[in-house]
């Protein structure tokens, strides 16, 4: 496949026992997610969760940005590539048409993923910092936490293609209906301090000093007793889950793909005809 980018790995693993930083690698492209990164990101996780020196896993993102979302316009785009499936046992994409094949596709790259990634029994921190955009928003939301720099900014336009929010709809669960709502209705971004006054992040930090508070906080939890942990986070995700979240996504997760399909039936393509240009320059004349 030639992509511009052969050379490089799209996800980068550091360790520094008992904490690793799991770093997406495609900083020219924002770190937009091709499915090449979304496994990459569940091999890198899978083999840290087996790990015993590891206690705490960081998320973060190379260059200027943590991640821009789904890739839907760089040279690796690889939408019509299959992979090994993991995180459901639904039948390969490749080789469907219409909606078999982008609720198989989507329920494993994306929501599947997701879910996996958040049921991971070590604590996960996600450090934020420029944009988190759609796609990287259920990255960033499937962590534990969320340190983010003071120059962070989140948004969810993908209303804007007649699609009501991201596959991982965590919305109304991480910052509440109402604001849930204005984010969508309104596609705008907003700002490192609004998402810590809404609860969506822990803490915001400068951004020069990101990497050495996020990497102190996960200090500090690696001292707890690992099972211990796991447990705690089991028990929070349950009641996360009694709250409605897992049922809410995946009533979602229907509606989601009543958009794809009428967007197939009216447009030119499951997104509207919109693509990584056509969002940039809505949000540059809204
Ligand atoms: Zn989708």
């Amino acid at each position: 496949m030639s992509t511009g980018e052969a050379e490089q790995p799209v996800v980068v693993t550091e360790r520094q026992a008992p904490i690793a930083i799991v770093r997406m690698n495609r900083p020219e492209y924002r770190n937009a997610q091709n499915s090449a990164m979304t496994f990459a990101l569940d091999d890198a996780f899978g083999e840290l969760a087996a790990d015993d020196a590891i206690k705490v896993i960081i998320l973060a993102g190379a260059g200027e940005h943590f991640s821009a979302g789904h890739d839907i316009g760089s040279p690796g785009r690889d939408v019509d590539r299959s992979f090994p499936r993991r995180a459901s046992m639904w039948w390969d994409h490749v080789g469907r048409t219409g909606a078999d094949r982008r609720i198989a596709r989507e329920q494993e790259v994306y929501l599947g993923m997701c879910r996996r990634w958040r049921e991971l029994p070590k604590p996960m921190i996600a450090m934020v910092h420029g944009a988190c955009v759609a796609g990287a928003l259920m990255l960033a939301w499937s962590c534990d936490l969320i340190v983010a720099s003071d120059d962070a900014y989140f948004a969810d336009p993908v209303v804007r293609m007649g699609i009501p929010g991201v596959e991982y709809f965590a919305h109304p669960w991480v910052m509440g209906p109402r604001f849930a709502k204005e984010l969508l209705f309104t596609g705008e971004r907003f700002g490192a301090q609004r998402a810590l006054s809404l609860g969506m992040v822990n803490r915001v930090v400068p951004r020069a000093e990101l990497e050495a508070e996020t990497l102190a906080l996960a200090a500090k939890i690696a001292e707890m007793p690992q099972f211990g942990l796991a447990l705690t986070k089991l028990a929070v995700n349950q009641a996360e889950d009694l709250m409605g979240l897992r049922s809410g996504i995946d009533a979602a997760f229907g509606l989601h793909h009543v958009a794809h399909a009428h967007n197939a039936e009216t447009s030119s393509d499951h997104l509207a005809g919109h693509d990584a240009r056509t969002m940039r320059d809505a949000e540059r004349e809204a």
